[in-house]
């Protein structure tokens, strides 16, 4: 078994070989709940990601033609390698991110979700025949791979989103690159030594690490067929255009600003405990946290009471440590950014009820804390109810009754997600009707569709049509290739 865990630089995965990257760039790995380094990234230069582009086309025909039932035995062997590391892998994750272990092992078992759902593949690719179109003429429909796909990742789940995409686009016929993102590059660094004991076709799959230039670098190489993206609006634009521009089949996953609805018939003390999960739930830093709650009609006062109360009882410190509810946020940028935020709200008037900036957490001085963070009376038109804030910072937004709530839903540009906490079937169901994010909750904090349904936004949150996971991430890799025959 390979040790790469225990090295501190990353390596790349090319053509089944583990390769030092001859990139003349480098920048730490930190462990944001120490601010210490714990490794290094080097950036691959673009001849490296040429190297792996040529494995993955060298590979792609033989492993095409591999037998699907035969492609689907390498997700159970994947499987069983990831359930051995199961701690391993969580522990790599929270060391980089900075999320606790449990959230970790949350994210552990989605990615694995995902290879158990792919093992399916036979059944998942099936295509459909019809005899007789006319005299003698039969139609069939196959799903075919289409060539080579790439990966390029956010930070925030570092373990987890290379998952959702590499076992449906591999088990489908495809041959694969992940880029991690350089900020998190470790998690993946673990998957790839599984990769690599599970003995697929050298080639088949490949990693190279690298920002933006290897990001852009495969967004422009004419042997790429398409990529799958996720991080923030700004660069899912970008990526969208860029893989347009080369003629590469697209699905771009961006930002978020989640709309929680609670109702005055809400039970209250399971809502709060669902809002505490998705608001302050990694430190806030997931595209399907709760950031705006607009409390409806004579609920406020019990709601940001309640919020207030239990917020400010959550541990934060180490992810490690199995005491801990929040950890840090992932790096000093993201907690200056976030810092930046919460000066913004309090400036244009916004009511600071709880205020994380001044959590300490002894024995982690250089840790990237910010606790749990409540605002009151925000009005829609402030920056903090309008931008991605991606931390542990809540606001919550009055309306009189549900119509108006759901007009400050509806008026986002972004539609990840969205939840309506209430005792009421019709306004449940007007909210599902009515809400523009594809991923909806009923008296449910995140609504995190499960691997065998497809995961992704609209507007400003997803650029493309085919989402990620599920059913759709097949249609997304596979052609759908229609033969009509007669035999004369
Ligand atoms: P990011 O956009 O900064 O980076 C994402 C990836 O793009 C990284 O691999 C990075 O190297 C690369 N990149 C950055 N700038 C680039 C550029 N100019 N050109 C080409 N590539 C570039 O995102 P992040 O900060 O790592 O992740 C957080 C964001 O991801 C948040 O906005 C969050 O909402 C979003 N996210 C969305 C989903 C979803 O399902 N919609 C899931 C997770 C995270």
């Amino acid at each position: 078994m390979a040790t790469t865990t225990a090295v501190k630089t990353t390596r790349n995965y090319i053509k089944g070989e583990w390769v030092e990257s001859k990139g003349k760039e480098s920048q730490d790995v930190v462990n944001p709940a120490s601010g210490e380094a714990i490794g290094k990234v080097t950036f691959s230069t673009s001849a490296e990601v040429d190297a792996a582009v040529q494995a993955a086309r060298g590979a792609f025909q033989e492993w095409r033609s591999t037998p699907p039932m035969t492609r689907a035995r390498y997700m159970f062997k994947l499987k069983n390698v990831l359930e051995e590391r199961f701690d391993d892998c969580a522990k790599v994750c929270t060391t980089e991110v900075g999320k606790t272990l449990e959230e970790s092992r949350g994210e552990v078992r989605r990615a694995i979700e995902v290879v158990e759902a792919m093992a399916g593949v036979p059944t998942l690719m099936k295509g459909q025949a019809l005899e007789d179109i006319a005299a003698g003429l039969d139609c069939a429909v196959f799903r075919q791979p289409i060539g080579v796909f790439a990966a390029i990742a956010p930070f925030n789940f570092p373990f987890m989103v290379p998952l959702w995409f590499l076992p449906p686009a591999v088990a489908t016929g495809n041959t694969f690159i992940v880029k991690p993102s350089e900020q998190v590059p470790l998690s993946q660094q673990l998957v790839f030594e599984l990769l690599d004991e599970i003995g697929l076709p050298p080639g088949v799959v490949n990693l190279v690490n690298g920002g933006r230039e290897v990001a852009n670098a495969l967004l422009a190489h004419p042997g790429i067929n398409g990529v799958s993206f996720v991080g923030s609006t700004a660069v899912a634009k970008h990526v969208y255009a860029e893989a347009a521009k080369h003629g590469k089949r697209v699905q771009s996953l961006g930002g978020a600003k989640n709309f929680i609805l609670v109702m005055p018939d809400a039970v209250l003390g399971p809502t709060v405990n669902a809002l505490l999960g998705s608001c302050f739930g990694c430190a806030g830093q997931r595209c399907l946290a709760g950031s705006n709650i607009v409390a409806v009609g004579d609920i406020h006062d019990r709601l940001r009471d309640a919020l207030i109360e239990k917020s400010k009882a959550l541990k934060v410190g180490n992810g490690l440590d199995s005491s801990v509810q929040m950890g840090p946020l992932s790096s000093k940028a993201a907690k200056e950014r976030v810092l930046r935020c919460i000066e913004a709200g309090v400036k244009e008037g916004a009511k600071l009820v709880l205020d994380g900036r001044s959590v300490k957490v002894p024995p982690h001085p250089g840790g990237f804390f910010v606790g749990p963070t409540v605002f009151d009376e925000v009005a829609p038109k402030m920056t903090i109810a309008k931008e991605e804030i991606f931390g542990p910072v809540v606001s919550i937004l009055r309306a009189k009754d549900f119509d108006e709530a759901m007009k400050m839903a509806e008026d986002s540009p972004y539609a990840n997600a969205g939840s309506i906490f209430t005792a009421s079937g019709k306004c449940a169901r007007e909210f599902g009707y009515r809400l523009p994010a594809s991923m909806c909750g009923v008296n449910v904090g995140v609504a995190a569709p499960m691997a065998y349904f497809s995961f992704g936004g609209s507007r400003s949150s997803f650029m493309g049509d085919l989402k990620a996971h599920g059913g759709e991430s097949v249609d997304f890799y596979t052609d759908r290739k229609v033969v009509s025959s007669r035999w004369l």
